[in-house]
């Protein structure tokens, strides 16, 4: 008995949160509208630092005051200089890639930062209380409460207001069972020189350090740089832990959106009593259970901007621990509105977020819908049944196999469908456009299908639906395709703005084999994080100028990659457009003020790498290599590394850079477009290359002929700069053709 209860209180000290077992997500929320600086916990400080990842930040002379806890824990200390003559106080940060260090340049004016500041407010829920503590009890510094009053006038409001933006994460944190070390460290330094600015350190995140502030008109996060720390191990992404999702939806006559959620999930051992989920914020959660018991639910009140990644938008919260390990049935009943009606017919705005959602997904899904009868209604998944009754139309669709997401798609619907091989077509237009349908659109369908299972492999699934989207672009959800309503229209019918040579090839050529190709590179090969979110984009359009070669020739093909790299080449701001940042970057380049940078890079230049690519391998090994992407990484996500490690293996003998690290770095983890000038010196070459930064380096494949006329590809290493060629047999050679390589001239 005597052990027992000592174990109880070892339990109940170290774990309070848990013990006091009635504690709400609603109470500790509450707690931190009304968190305030402790004046007990007020310090005159010298010589403090803390440490976090590639992150170092001295508190070299001022004041540092703890904020009371919360749910009897320390989350929050304030630092300020103002009250010290001698006051100063350092964060350095040297991010470890060439290309964060030109990110965080194009934003701070310097590759590293080395900011001296005034006041800082850190958030954590990690052992920076402790650190601290224990710091300033070897410095034997006492406390001094006297410096207090000049402290909470001002501080407090910034505390809470703070505290407020990043709830969901704050409570999740009171609630869980993280171990220390896997806690976050969230500060917002008043810099001298910079501004406020946010500094994170989320150890579990992909990229754990990430640096930036929202900018000045308060409408988007700068991510000024982000990465892992050079002594991090490798990110191991958690498992798809949500599994049989069933969904019952109900789309009312005001096109409102109520459903109820079942799925079953599996607790990680961090979960402690809560568990995090995603979802759009245009969504209210009503209700939630577990194991059919009702549970609390906390959601943040409305999208922030400043936040840390990861976190989720809303908390169900056990009463008891969760098991790790342990599966949970799960329901989640919510509303709001995703779909508004436009002029042509409705868009369904928030079509990868309906649903909650946590980590990486791959979950067969059970979708129920229900809607207003004289409205249509497609979706992921094969059809199981649809029916009308009391003027309310049902469709029932499910996956046969596991898929990362799922969307639906809803209108006046026309409906044609045809058999294409293994697969059911079904084509729905836009009743007042179905006069206008292009009777090509079928036919290329058909085609592209049967071009692309050929090539690779048959689809999972048996069913695709190509639905219309009020918009210029379209998304390629497993077995249901959004494509733009301008491509259902034949070219002659399209609005005159919308009727040049380009945007034909686009929508009438690319747009579609684009998204049908993302049935294979998307769906069945899914990129593990956002860096590699180009590879996607670029296999999808890689696919369709292979099908644009086929049925228009390889004329067209080099057509649109000249304007793509015309495009790249366009100024932005006085800058070139393609230095705004690598294609790792992914989404982070969306936020270059509304310019279509994210795009151009993503897709135009995406292509490009894999144009250059296949180059090197040759079109058969490149088939063979994206055999067998879709072979290894059907069950596991693909990085870019992965991605590098096997094309690797299909590089042909006597090619340089056979790992493709100089390929990657050059290509994909950097930016630059070479100019490129090859003048003859006597029987050698000098292959001049400008326009890029001074460590640029490329492998530039020179076509050579030897005094036999022989042609052949002779690689050059080439720098920033003046580069001696000596071609080989003393022949003649030129620099690559302007279709095959990425350069200008
Ligand atoms: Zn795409």
């Amino acid at each position: 008995m005597k052990v027992h209860s000592a174990l109880f209180c070892v339990l109940t000290c170290c774990v309070p949160v848990y013990a006091a077992g009635q504690r709400t997500a609603a109470k500790i929320a509450e707690a931190f509208s009304n968190i305030a600086v402790d004046p007990h916990q007020t310090y005159r400080v010298r010589d403090l630092q803390i440490v976090r990842g590639d992150i170092k930040i001295y508190l070299t002379d001022g004041v540092l005051a703890f904020a009371t806890p919360v749910a009897g824990r320390a989350v929050a200390a304030v630092f300020t200089t103002a009250l010290s003559e001698t006051g100063d106080a350092e964060v350095l940060l040297l991010p470890p890639q060439r290309s964060e260090r030109a990110s965080l340049a194009s934003f701070t004016g310097s590759p590293n930062l080395d900011e001296h500041f005034s006041s800082a407010l850190f958030i954590f829920s990690d052992a920076t209380a402790r650190e601290l503590e224990s710091e300033l009890q070897q410095t034997a510094i006492q406390p001094a409460p006297g410096m207090f009053p000049q402290l909470t006038g001002p501080v407090d409001p910034v505390l809470r207001s703070i505290c407020t933006q990043i709830d969901v994460p704050l409570v999740e944190s009171l609630l869980d069972n993280h171990p220390l070390d896997q806690g976050f460290f969230y500060a917002v330094i008043g810099g001298r020189h910079l501004g406020s600015f946010d500094v994170t350190y989320q150890p579990d995140d992909f990229e754990p350090v990430s640096i930036g502030r929202v900018s000045p008109d308060g409408k988007r996060f700068q991510l000024w740089s982000s990465f892992r720390p050079r002594l991090a191990p490798p990110f191991i992404a958690p498992p798809a832990e949500i599994s049989n999702y069933r969904i019952e939806a109900t789309i009312l006559p005001d096109l409102s959106l109520s459903a109820t959620a079942n799925f079953s999930v599996e607790a990680r051992p961090g979960d402690g009593r809560v568990l995090s989920f995603n979802l759009s914020d245009h969504l209210q959660v009503q209700s939630a259970s577990i194991n059919g018991e009702p549970v609390e639910v906390y959601q943040r009140a409305s999208p922030r901007l400043a936040e840390l990644k990861s976190s989720g938008t809303f908390l169900m919260v056990s009463p008891t621990a969760l098991q790790p390990g342990a599966r949970y049935q799960i329901q989640v009943r919510y509303r709001g509105s995703v779909i508004r009606q436009t002029q042509t017919g409705y868009f369904v705005d928030d079509r990868t977020t309906w649903y909650p959602f946590r980590g990486p997904m791959l979950t067969t899904f059970d979708l129920t819908f229900h809607c207003p009868e004289q409205l249509h209604l497609v979706s992921t998944g094969e059809p199981v049944s649809e029916n009308v009754a009391e003027g309310i139309r049902t469709v029932h669709r499910k996956t046969q196999v596991p898929e990362a997401l799922a969307g639906f798609n809803l209108g006046d619907y026309r409906i044609s469908g045809f058999d294409q091989g293994r697969y059911h077509v079904d084509f729905y237009a836009e009743e007042s456009a179905a006069r206008v349908l292009d009777p090509a659109l079928q036919k290329e369908t058909a085609e592209v299908l049967n071009q692309y299972t050929h090539l690779w492999s048959a689809l999972p699934i048996h069913c695709l639906s190509v639905s219309p989207i009020d918009g210029y672009f379209g998304q390629g959800f497993p077995g249901l395709i959004y494509l733009s309503n301008i491509s259902y229209i034949r070219p002659a019918d399209r609005p005159a703005a919308l009727r040049n040579d380009r945007l034909n090839v686009f929508f009438s050529d690319l747009l579609l084999p684009h998204e049908i190709a993302h049935q294979w590179w998307g769906n069945i090969v899914r990129q593990a994080d956002y860096r590699t979110g180009w590879l996607t984009e670029a296999m999808a359009d890689d696919s369709a100028l292979q099908f644009l070669a086929h049925i228009k020739g390889t004329t067209a093909v080099d057509t649109v990659l000249d304007s793509y790299r015309h495009e790249l080449l366009e100024s932005v701001n006085g800058k070139r457009l393609e230095s705004a940042g690598p294609v790792d970057f992914g989404q982070r380049l969306i936020d270059t003020a509304g310019l279509p940078v994210w795009h151009v890079i993503t897709y135009e230049k995406g292509a490009w790498v894999l144009r250059m690519l296949r180059e090197r391998l040759g079109d058969d090994a490149f088939d063979k290599l994206q055999l067998r992407m879709l072979q290894d990484f059907a069950a596991r996500p693909i990085s870019n590394e992965d991605f590098r490690r096997l094309a690797s293996s299909f590089v042909p003998p006597g090619q340089p850079d056979k790992s493709l690290e100089l390929f990657f770095d050059t290509w994909i983890y950097s930016t630059g477009i070479p100019k490129l000038t090859l003048r003859r010196k006597g029987r050698d070459f000098n292959l001049d290359v400008s326009g890029v930064d001074d460590d640029f380096s490329v492998d530039v494949p020179l076509h050579c002929r030897s005094a036999s006329g022989k042609d052949q590809i002779h690689w050059v290493r080439a720098v920033s700069g003046s580069n001696f060629v000596r071609p080989p047999y003393g022949g003649a050679c030129r620099l690559p053709a302007p279709d095959e390589f990425l350069y200008t001239s």
